[in-house]
């Protein structure tokens, strides 16, 4: 196990426009675990294939345990690594396919057997050992691929979106299960992902990257309370977070235009907000409270959508032109016609540089929310309607 170092990472291929990954710096602990997270094609594989040492770097560095390993051969770097579509070799047994690697590397036959062993109980798949791999399951297939990537006791552990192929129960299962070996193991690992429920789960900090550029890197609770920008906020969340142009108005007011959405500008948000006559405000869909009757600050609209989802209840609410999506507990309260007031959680709230997309933060507004997606604060109190 080791620390991986990437400094100013960047990769240009040849007649691409931009690059696919571009002046990357992160520095992942001996032991952490981390996702690289982002939306297809922001160049996470690219990243990992580097590390790997099967894609060129067109300038910086990758460093592991200390040791820069831009040069040497992915063999010798001392990676593993498990890519989405299994590689499997056909025509050898799982214990073949697990022996393999090793007996490239020279170990001894009794050394071999004892690590195919202990990896085949650690991810319980003992009982495939002696078959061949078109007779697993796609779920057996992926234990087998990890199994793989982790016999060699690799300093850094590679995985490109193991889960991906699986269904969603399996998915689950298997995430659970690496996260258990993680813990067991402490093997440094990468996990490459473009599921941010899987990210959350699973780091211990997520990087989020966009179009080759990472936006934020840090503790899956601080990006998804704190995001560092638009981008941030709205890749993570389900539903996504709620996003409005605002406006700067007399006597002291942000305004969502075409709404009667006003927010007074307290002398804290006054210092974030600067000269700004515009910004983006945003909030995630349990930061609303939705309500049949009016209370101080809340404004009217009305219900366009109710989704039940069996743990939750999403109501979409249109207002003029702006369309608020809020997420409360389960209720059959509503339905679409339904005239009703939402009221803003002001911790909730987030402001953003309307050019720039960077969020607005002094570090103490907002106050850091008590709300969260598992935990909903926005009961509501409104009476039940005959
Ligand atoms: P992700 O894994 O995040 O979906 P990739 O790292 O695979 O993204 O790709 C990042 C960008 O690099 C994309 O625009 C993709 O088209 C491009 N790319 C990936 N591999 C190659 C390649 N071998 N040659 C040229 N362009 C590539
Ligand atoms: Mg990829």
């Amino acid at each position: 196990m080791a620390e991986l170092i990437l400094k100013t990472l960047t990769k240009l291929y040849t007649q691409a426009q931009s690059p696919a990954v571009d002046q990357l710096n992160l520095s992942v602990r001996d032991g952490e675990f981390i996702a690289l997270l982002g939306p297809s094609g922001c160049g996470k594989s690219t990243t990992l294939r580097m590390v790997a040492g099967l894609e060129s770097v067109t300038s910086g560095e990758i460093r592991i345990g200390n040791k820069l390993v831009n040069d040497l051969h992915p063999k010798d770097r001392g990676v593993g690594l498990a890519f989405e579509n299994y590689a499997l070799y056909p025509p050898l047994k799982v214990r073949d396919n697990l022996a393999f690697n090793l007996r490239a590397h020279g170990l001894g036959a009794k050394e071999i057997n004892r690590r195919v062993d202990e990896i085949a109980r650690t991810l319980q798949i003992q009982e495939l050992l002696d078959l061949k791999p078109a007779a697993l399951s796609s779920g057996q297939k992926q234990r087998v691929n990890m199994a793989r990537a982790m016999v060699r006791r690799p300093s850094v552990l590679l995985l490109d979106e193991p889960l991906s192929h699986l269904d969603a129960r399996l998915r689950v299962e298997l995430r659970t299960e690496i996260k258990r070996l993680h813990a067991e193991q402490r093997f440094t690992t990468i996990i490459v992902t473009h599921d941010q429920l899987e990210a959350m789960a699973l780091a211990d900090r997520i990087a989020v990257m966009n179009e080759g550029v990472l936006q934020q890197f840090d503790t899956p609770l601080e990006v998804f309370n704190h995001p560092a920008n638009e981008f941030v906020a709205g890749f993570l969340g389900e539903p996504p977070m709620n996003i409005f142009r605002s406006v700067v108005a007399d006597a002291g007011r942000l305004v969502i235009p075409g709404t009667d959405f006003a927010l007074p500008i307290t002398p804290a948000v006054q210092k974030l907000v600067g000269s700004r006559k515009e910004l983006k405000l945003g909030i995630r869909p349990w930061g609303i409270r939705v309500s049949q009757t009016q209370t101080g600050g809340s404004v009217p609209g009305v219900v366009t959508v109710v989704e039940d989802l069996g743990d939750e209840t999403r109501v979409g609410v249109r207002y003029g032109e702006v369309l608020i999506m809020a997420s409360i507990p389960v209720t059959r309260r509503y339905r679409p016609g339904l005239p009703v007031f939402l009221q803003f959680n002001e911790e909730d709230l987030n402001l953003f540089d309307p050019t720039t997309g960077e969020r607005l933060s002094d570090g103490s507004y907002p106050p850091t929310p008590v709300t969260n997606q598992a935990g909903h604060n926005n009961e509501v109190q409104a009476p039940v309607p005959r």
